[in-house]
């Protein structure tokens, strides 16, 4: 009695995993037992095998998962649970941090907490986003070296809030509390507010992913910045899914602005706009009443924000009008204006209006970094050292998707792919090529997934991007191309039948069927020629400034400019190379439930979330790998302090014999660390040990 035990409900459901629970009763081979969730249950001598018993481990939980005895994901499973019902949302996996939404403020954010997380090992003190990032400035100063963070995790997970919290950790400890300084925090309710939106799955959600630089000058204190945005969801300012809603700027103002300010404006109240209240759209409004094609021209602009945006675009309202319900086509010379009908008028105008916001999107970040950012002065290049925070959308899984998702989530295979080279393939070569005694340990990698998508001849994204460009290209003849060429990837589900617009990807985080109408449109992301005239003839500088680069193109190369694809292909290598060039620290976000509510951790949510992203492979390595390595001349600098008398490295005859004489003395003889070709291998326990000796020293 009072022993904890597994049991397999044996249900064969997907991400359902044997839970823990205590015997409450033992009675001539009948048990009774209580699980994790409060529910009572009797076990019966014929099926004992259901239950076994529980690591002393798993009863209380462990702060580094590494230290579980039951390695697996009921073990992995219940030392988030047990540990979330006390609050203490931050689990270590090694170095990389598990952290479990709250949904809930927890007083563990204070500058007291801050303090007490400054200068302190990993390890040191219980598990917290302060920690990674005490490390992050840590080693960025120990090893000179860039660092950056990965924050991942589905939406709602967290990701945001944990940027947020290592910001305002970096800030407080690098101590200036500048200017500068103050810029950069208060960049973020900028970016929130234009690029946030409430959405089922979070009230605040980002819309855009992005990747903040930190620059720190030689003496660690913040000097600037730098703000990368990617691919904001402009569908969103023209339409919402039901429960939710359009960006938050939105609402704030006509919520904050003084009676005057909206009359000088011309604005009304939120309810008044379609495009923000969503309670009937006007094409729905228009399918109930039936009209002709000629619809009343009024509605085009009196229902929408797009007429917040026109209204002050300072054009001409009949070219307003002229460019809404028509359009100029040049055939052979001759200019034909040809009537629009009106789908597709409501189409120019949402495109237009999405075309402002995007643009207006992209002004602001630009302008946030002319405030932050100062470009290195050629001496200081070497000294200046940064720690970049991403983070991007997580991966999505609707039950329409549409090439948005398909942007998103090739983006989360590219960082998938990141973790998995670092964690695992990186790591593994190093301990072959260093000779050191090593069992590889197997991993889910998906490169084949990424090339197919996006790295091999033909990818996915190069066939979009071929028909786009295609004057004929339509959706279905990309699907077909699709299909033809990927029908046999085993990454690729092509469409049940000839009628079907649909394909799937087989994605690291699961399947995911794509909806194929309206992706070429989507990807060319051009305005008709009409509108950029338009804009052209306002007396609005603003306007004419967000548009500058499409008006100074002309028609003909902007129907060459670059896809929206090949875009932000080219923005992810990019970061990718940042990301390369830095030491990476990992944060997983975990959503503990769907309902933002608290103290609610749905198991089978939770098991998919942490067997998604490796999380069991991920501690089977971090548990036998070492993850903290010193070349033989860095160690013997670093801890010959600890060995009276030792020579520095260039003095030294034998380098690799000091450096074990020195482990030997500070680590013990026995202890589980490795000595290979050129590098000396530690586990974490080892690194906090040798510098709080060091430190001590
Ligand atoms: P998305 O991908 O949709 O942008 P996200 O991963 O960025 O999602 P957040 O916006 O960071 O998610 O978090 C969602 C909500 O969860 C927050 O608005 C907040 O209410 C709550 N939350 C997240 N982390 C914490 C935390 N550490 N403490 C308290 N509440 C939190
Ligand atoms: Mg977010």
């Amino acid at each position: 009695m009072g022993d904890y035990v597994w049991m397999d409900l044996k249900t064969g459901r997907e991400f359902d995993v044997p839970i823990g629970a205590v015997v409450k009763l033992c009675d001539s081979g009948q048990i009774q037992v209580v699980d994790d969730e409060g529910n009572e249950h009797w076990i019966f001598p014929h099926n004992a095998s259901h239950i076994k018993p529980m690591h002393p481990t798993s009863i209380h939980g462990v702060e580094d998962m590494i230290r579980l005895g039951d390695l697996n994901e009921a073990g992995i499973l219940r030392n988030l649970l047990i540990r979330y019902r006390e609050h203490l949302i931050y689990t270590y996996t090694g170095s990389i941090l598990v952290a479990v939404n709250p949904y809930q403020l927890l007083p563990i954010y204070s500058p007291e907490q801050i303090r007490l997380y400054t200068n302190k090992k990993i390890g040191e003190m219980p598990p917290h986003i302060f920690a990674i990032a005490d490390n992050c400035y840590y080693n960025m100063q120990r090893n000179n070296r860039d660092q950056c963070c990965i924050i991942s995790g589905e939406s709602g997970a967290g990701k945001t809030e944990s940027t947020k919290l290592i910001l305002q950790f970096l800030a407080a400890i690098s101590g200036q509390h500048s200017w500068i300084e103050q810029q950069v925090l208060e960049a973020n309710p900028i970016l929130e507010a234009f690029g946030n939106a409430k959405t089922i799955r979070n009230d605040n959600s980002s819309r855009f992913g992005k990747y903040i630089d930190i620059h720190f000058n030689k003496r660690g204190a913040i000097e600037g910045a730098k703000i990368e945005q990617y691919l904001l969801e402009k569908s969103r300012v023209c339409r919402q899914a039901h429960d939710e809603r359009n960006y938050h700027v939105f609402y704030c103002m006509l919520k904050g602005m003084t009676p005057e300010q909206k009359k000088k404006l011309g604005l009304g109240k939120a309810t008044d706009y379609n495009y923000l209240a969503m309670v009937r759209t006007l094409r729905e409004i228009l399918a109930i009443r039936p009209v002709d094609h000629v619809f009343p021209k009024s509605c085009l602009c009196s229902e929408s924000i797009s007429c917040m945006l026109l209204h002050h675009a300072q054009v001409d309202p009949q070219d307003v009008m002229n460019c809404l319900t028509s359009r100029t086509i040049i055939t052979r010379g001759e200019t034909v204006s040809t009537p629009l009908s009106m789908e597709q008028a409501l189409d120019v105008r949402d495109a237009f209006v999405k075309g402002i916001y995007g643009r207006l999107f992209v002004w602001i970040v630009e302008k946030i970094n002319a405030a932050i950012y100062r470009p290195p002065s050629h001496e200081l290049q070497s000294v200046r050292r940064s720690i970049g925070l991403l983070d991007i959308f997580g991966f999505e899984n609707f039950t329409v998707n549409s090439f948005e998702q398909l942007c998103i989530n090739f983006a989360n295979e590219n960082l998938q792919q990141f973790f998995v080279r670092h964690v695992f393939k990186l790591e593994q070569e190093e301990y072959n090529l260093e000779n050191i005694n090593w069992q590889h340990i197997e991993f889910t990698d998906n490169q084949d997934a990424l090339d197919m998508i996006a790295i091999k001849p033909m990818n996915i994204i190069s066939l979009i991007d071929e028909e786009s460009k295609f004057p004929k290209g339509t959706d279905t003849t990309m699907l077909h191309k699709l299909n033809s060429q990927h029908k046999l990837n085993t990454n690729y589900i092509p469409p049940k039948n000839n009628h079907e617009t649909q394909f799937g990807i087989n994605h690291f985080a699961g399947v995911v069927y794509y909806e194929t109408k309206g992706f070429l449109e989507k990807n060319r992301d051009t305005l008709h020629g009409d509108i950029i005239q338009l804009v052209h003839s306002s007396k609005n500088k603003f306007i004419k400034q967000i548009f500058q680069a499409d008006v100074a193109m002309g028609a003909e190369t902007r129907k060459r400019s670059p896809t929206l694809s090949s875009q932000f292909k080219r923005s992810l290598e990019l970061l990718m190379r940042t990301l390369s060039g830095c030491q990476p620290f990992f944060v997983r976000c975990i959503k503990p439930n769907e309902y933002k509510k608290p103290m609610l951790f749905d198991r089978e949510l939770c098991v998919r979330q942490l067997r998604y992203s490796g999380m069991m492979e991920t501690i089977r390595i971090r548990r036998a790998g070492y993850p903290i390595r010193y070349s033989f001349v860095e160690f013997v600098d670093r801890y010959r302090v600890l060995m009276p008398g030792v020579k520095p490295a260039y003095k030294q005859g034998d380098l690799r014999g000091t450096c074990q004489r020195i482990a030997e003395a500070v680590l013990g003889k026995d202890d589980d660390w490795q000595i290979g070709k050129t590098k000396i291998f530690l586990k974490d326990h080892h690194d906090m040990l040798l510098e709080i000796e060091r430190d001590k020293a």
